[in-house]
């Protein structure tokens, strides 16, 4: 049987940092389990200025431009009314964020923690874990094979996105507080957005788009799972329609046929406890935010670095994950819910329309 001090399902940006995090701070023995999604599209391409940071405390590249990625100076957002607002980064004292292909990111945080010593199996998913009186026993199977490896760990982490598959292994569940999707379409048209993300509200949700660093155009309809049923925006000519409504979206990125539309669950939603015993939820898992913020990222790489000094102590004393790490969850999803109401709640055009009536009025759960 393989041992490991901390074993973490999922490699997406919080597992991979908490990865890289524990063997900066002399962790030896961390492995990584990913099912590896075969999606053709990813979604999640906005990074905010503070992830240059974040990497640069994990001894990482700061320039993402040397990778590949595209500086994105803000967003124009129409919200609340039809002239468009500019919120620039650098106005703010910011510097600039970027617009990341996002595969590539996500498999260059997995090769750095390669690099640095953790094992990764993958394709590979967590099948069982049973306690032992001190950590863990986890079976971990592949598609082809239910009992791949056996791994004795000490630690477990969640980092396996919004299901939180591990963490709702062993009791914490999770509470939906919306039921937001995201149809995304990637597109061949010329960005004539200047590396600005663009938001513009409408009746039943609102459009995002960005342009990515290759000449593509990320473009995103958010609505609730019903009226995106009701509406029929998943059919394609539904779908071009709306985009044609649209008043800015439409000028700076014209609607073409030519990308399928991939739906993304984009719900905002949190575990009712961020660790337990021998465990402990980062990233997606422990808080799913509403893609408006554009603080996925950014929020996956800070619960790794507060995690790694939970863990650590942890692996030290032998003890329950630290309370400090739960009370931090706490303050963040607080908030989180007060500044995503605040947002939603500046738009006050189509009341009478349920996606915004129910944002006026959500009680998180
Ligand atoms: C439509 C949409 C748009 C978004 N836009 C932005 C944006 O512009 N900017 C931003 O910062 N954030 C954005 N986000 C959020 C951002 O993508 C996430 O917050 C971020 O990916 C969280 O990282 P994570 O590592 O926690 O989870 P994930 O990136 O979801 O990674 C989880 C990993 O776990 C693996 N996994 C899952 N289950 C298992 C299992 N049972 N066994 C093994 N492995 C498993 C998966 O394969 C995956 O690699 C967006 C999200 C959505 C849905």
């Amino acid at each position: 049987m393989q041992q490991a001090d901390v074993l973490i399902v999922g490699a997406g940006p919080a597992g991979s940092a908490t990865a890289l995090g524990l063997l900066a701070a002399g962790c030896k023995r961390v492995v990584l389990v990913d099912h590896a999604s075969a999606r053709p599209v990813a979604a999640g391409e906005s990074a905010t200025p503070d992830v240059s940071a974040m990497l640069g405390a994990l001894g990482l590249e700061t320039d993402l431009g040397r990778l590949g990625h595209a500086p994105c100076q803000g967003t124009v957002s129409l919200w609340g009314s039809d002239e468009p607002s500019f919120d620039y980064f650098l106005a703010r004292g910011r510097g600039h964020g970027w617009h990341l292909r996002r595969k590539e990111f996500d498999a260059w945080l997995r090769h750095e923690a390669q690099q640095r010593g953790a094992v990764l199996l993958s394709p590979a998913r967590l099948m069982a874990c049973e306690t032992l009186e001190s950590g863990w026993r986890v079976k971990v199977g592949s598609r082809t094979d239910a009992s791949l490896t056996e791994i004795r760990a000490r630690v477990l982490v969640d980092a396996g996105g919004r299901r939180a598959p591990l963490a709702t292994s062993l009791g914490a569940h999770l509470r939906e507080m919306d039921s937001l999707v995201a149809l995304a379409m990637l597109t061949d048209s010329a960005p004539a957005l200047a590396g600005l993300s663009l938001v513009e509200s409408f009746a039943h949700g609102w459009w995002y788009a960005a342009g990515l660093p290759g000449g593509k155009t990320m473009v995103m309809l958010m609505t609730d799972r019903d009226l995106a049923k009701a509406c029929n925006f998943h059919e394609p000519a539904v779908y071009l329609d709306t985009w044609r409504a649209t008043r800015r979206l439409a000028a700076m990125v014209p609607p073409t046929e030519t990308g399928v539309i991939a739906p993304f669950a984009a719900h905002s939603a949190f575990l009712d406890r961020a660790a337990g015993p021998g465990w402990i939820a980062v990233g997606d898992a422990l808080l799913a935010m509403d893609p408006l913020t554009s603080s996925g990222i950014a929020g996956a790489l800070s619960d790794a670095q507060a995690a790694v000094l939970a863990i650590v102590a942890q692996l030290a004393a032998d003890d329950a994950p630290s309370r400090a790490y739960a009370e931090r969850a706490n303050r963040n999803l607080v908030a989180y819910v007060d500044g995503l109401r605040h947002h939603y709640s500046r738009e006050c055009r189509w009341m009478e329309s349920p996606f915004w009536a129910r944002r006026q009025t959500r009680k998180e759960g």
